[in-house]
């Protein structure tokens, strides 16, 4: 985890004195927040929580006579966003607009592809778009972390791999809007607690509805199993075609790429590194 992530973990876990004093459920509300932090749209009350998290650092920083950002290099983003408001306006998500709107940026695009939004066949076209996009993107509106929060820990001792292989990926790619899919593998090795093993698969569904990187999806999936859940370790390899690739572009049909994520004993351990690759890739030839 970078240092800009780790430090979002961590004021978005010290939040619970912002969040008390605005009202609501404090857990809830944290995760909530948490996921939104993941994605970077963080809230006012985030902000808040991050500038005063941050206070005990700049006055190290000014003690020592540097000005806070060089203190602490290029890497904090977020702090520079404190101060910049452009940097600040990159971490807001900007209100959504309303579907009329939607579905006149529908029209644009039809007319940029050189057809005409008003014949009879495209008349309808806006309205199933934006309907689309609501499950394409329902990701936004789910949140990980709560899905993860009801356990089990009656399992008289288990202490083994639990996996869920060949999880569907149906997402869109951050740069182009185009689709990528292919199959996520998950694995976890519990401490004293597991989850429903569908919520599992819906944590991966959550972060696929989302405009994503595999990269990113990838290592979302596994940082939300391990805060949600502080397993001994956990290991996810996602597997997919991106439509950008093989549509466009290089136009390379027969590529898949690869990510994989482990933390804790998978890390640590090789072999079951080994087991979890060897798990995931049976009745897979290209990855044996
Ligand atoms: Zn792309």
């Amino acid at each position: 985890m970078t240092f800009t992530g780790a430090f979002l973990g961590l004021a978005a876990r010290d939040s619970s004195t912002i969040l008390d004093a605005e009202g609501g459920n404090p857990q809830t509300r944290r995760g909530k927040i948490a996921a939104k932090t993941r994605n970077l749209g963080a809230s006012a009350p985030l902000r808040a929580g991050v500038k005063s998290a941050f206070a005990p650092f700049a006055s190290i920083c000014s003690a020592k006579g540097g000005s806070t950002s060089a203190c602490f290099g290029k890497k904090v983003t977020v702090m520079d966003a404190l101060t910049d408001p452009r940097a600040l306006a990159a971490l807001e998500t900007p209100a959504r607009p309303t579907q009329e709107e939607a579905e006149a940026a529908v029209r644009t695009l039809l007319a940029w592809a050189g057809d005409n939004p008003q014949r009879e066949g495209l008349l309808d076209t806006p309205k199933r778009v934006v309907k689309a996009y609501r499950e394409y993107f329902s990701g936004y509106e789910a949140d990980p972390i709560a899905e993860l929060s009801r356990t089990f820990e009656d399992v008289q001792g288990y202490d083994d791999i639990v996996m869920l292989r060949n999880i569907d990926v149906e997402s869109h790619c951050e740069h182009h809007m185009a689709p990528f899919l292919g199959k996520a593998h998950v694995a976890y090795v519990p401490t004293k607690a597991v989850v429903g093993i569908s919520k599992i698969a819906r944590v991966v569904e959550i972060f696929s509805k989302r405009l994503q990187t595999q990269e990113t999806l990838t290592a979302q999936i596994a940082d939300a199993i391990n805060e949600a859940m502080a397993p001994a370790g956990v290991a996810v390899l996602v597997e997919a075609v991106h439509q950008c690739m093989t549509m466009r572009g290089v136009h390379h049909k027969d590529v898949s790429t690869i990510t994989t994520q482990f933390s804790g004993v998978f890390k640590t351990d090789r072999d079951l590194r080994d087991r979890f690759i060897r798990l995931a890739a049976k009745d897979e030839r290209r990855l044996a």
